[in-house]
């Protein structure tokens, strides 16, 4: 294959093959990867701004029947350590997200086998009645195949009762890699992959605001990377004319401090800021028809973040003001909102602060 006949067909936005994507991948050097990154970022999101915005994370509950060999951050029913949010404690957290400039929580956690959709649609209509202008940014697939089987319902009645109660938008957590054979290793009790991808289809079909992500670094391959990207690219395609579908893309590194597949299996994250770059660039090489590529400040910290905001990234992501799952496996890095529109400028951008869907806020 030919690196130069590949650039001029990634620069004309034609989708690449999975072949072609892995010979890029493997043989592309990073500088070059990082160009056609970036050129085609100013084809997606032209101009000089890089978003970044506020949110708070809150977890609605650490007990998960699912028992992730990479995370760090469930307990079981018994444990001391295990809890499910008050109502008193989202006010508390909300308040503060109120006072930072903040309108949008994350909600997430785990698969709690005594919560049904009554406490989710409960929950969301509490918070909405409280706060009519907040957004909620929650759930995931996982949850959703969760719920469909507790209930006995399919994703979209399970879907359209979360929207009616509130949900604004679905974040694409739980897809760390879309293989059975990856998630047999790292979840075997969570979503698989057909079930990932068809919660997000109807998510789509109802015009659902949607995020896609990717947790990388562990058991897969690079060709299951790619082939991660295309399953996401082949998704979007099939989205209605005018329909959100995924609005943007976030790869992290997996975090290992602490965790079963670590310590039990002996796999240590692969994660370096090359490599980490290379996927922010080939992200965007792939992803042809998603417009946002989401650079995970949180989890690659400061210098590889400015290097990916030049390689094909648009974005930082958000000042989390809390979060408990990846900074349970070992993330370290906290930034506050000024350091955060320091970062983008460091890179050469101008910060834009936007909202949930990348509307400037
Ligand atoms: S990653 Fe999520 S689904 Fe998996 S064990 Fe942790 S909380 Fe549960």
């Amino acid at each position: 294959m030919d690196l130069d006949k590949l650039y001029r067909k990634s620069l004309d936005l034609i989708p690449l093959t999975s072949g072609e994507g892995v010979f890029l991948y493997e043989n592309a050097p990073l500088e070059e990867l990082m160009l056609i990154g970036n050129r085609l970022r100013q084809v997606h999101v032209p101009g000089s701004h890089a978003g970044w915005m506020i949110d708070r994370n809150v977890n609605i509950t650490n007990i998960c029947f699912s028992r992730c060999s990479f995370c760090n951050f469930c307990r079981r029913k018994e444990s001391p350590e295990a809890y499910v949010t008050s109502l008193d404690d989202y006010k508390r957290k909300i308040d503060e997200l109120y006072a930072l400039g903040g309108d949008q929580v994350l909600l997430q956690g785990g698969m709690n086998p005594e919560l049904g959709l009554d406490f989710y649609t409960g929950l969301f209509r509490d918070l909405k009645k409280l706060y009519p202008d907040l957004k909620l940014h929650a759930l995931g697939p996982p949850e959703i195949v969760y719920l469909s089987r507790k209930e006995n319902l399919s994703y979209r009645e399970i879907l359209k009762k979360l929207i009616e109660a509130g949900l604004d938008s679905l974040p694409g957590a739980g897809a760390e890699i879309l293989s059975d054979r990856v998630r047999r290793r790292v979840s075997p009790a969570k979503a698989k992959t057909g079930e990932w991808l068809g919660v997000m289809r109807e998510a789509h079909r109802l015009n659902l605001p949607t995020s896609a992500t990717m947790m990388y670094g562990h058991v897969e391959t690079i060709a299951e990377r790619i082939e991660h990207l295309i399953k996401l690219r082949d998704l979007q395609h099939q989205r209605q004319k005018g329909h959100y579908g995924f609005i943007a893309f976030i790869p992290w590194p997996f975090q290992d401090e602490g965790t079963l597949l670590s310590s039990v299996q002996g796999i240590k994250s692969s994660y370096n800021g090359p490599d980490y770059l290379r996927l922010i660039s080939l992200s965007r090489i792939l992803l042809n028809n998603i417009t946002n590529i989401q650079a995970s400040l949180l989890t690659v910290g400061r210098e590889v973040a400015i290097l990916a905001l030049n390689a094909g990234a648009n974005d930082l992501g958000s000042v989390m003001i809390e979060e408990n799952v990846v900074s349970a496996a070992g993330s370290k890095n906290r930034f506050d909102a000024g350091e955060i529109q320091a970062i983008i400028r460091e890179a050469g951008f101008e910060p834009g602060r936007r909202d949930q869907k990348y509307l400037p806020a």
